[in-house]
């Protein structure tokens, strides 16, 4: 869940394993003990902010925080899309996502 939309949906092994959605990444990458810190020796953070609810951005709402995010994220909001029998993402480029 991002900013009250389902973002992504999958069985669970294939959420750790394989995820299709950069929030979904981003919150991978900052589990203790499975993430790599940082430089400084802090665990990896989402940057920014989720948006207020009264004031969503258009498009995507996560791309203010997205490091994949391109124009057309900013112009229609994605649909959760299905990408695999059992497995839905709300990301236009999710096929980045997985490379
Ligand atoms: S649709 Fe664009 S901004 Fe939204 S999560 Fe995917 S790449 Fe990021």
């Amino acid at each position: 869940m991002y900013a009250g939309q389902v973002v992504e949906e999958a069985p669970v092994r294939d959420i750790f394993a394989t995820p299709r959605h950069p929030y979904t990444l981003g919150l991978l990458a900052s589990i203790p003990g499975s993430a790599e810190l940082t430089a400084d020796h802090r665990l990896p953070t989402i940057g920014g902010a989720p948006p207020n609810p009264l004031a969503r951005p258009e498009g995507c709402r996560f791309a203010p925080r997205c490091p994949l995010a391109v124009d057309a994220c900013r112009t229609a909001e994605p649909e959760l899309a299905e990408i695999a029998p059992g497995r839905r993402t709300r990301c236009i480029r999710w096929q980045e996502v997985a490379r």
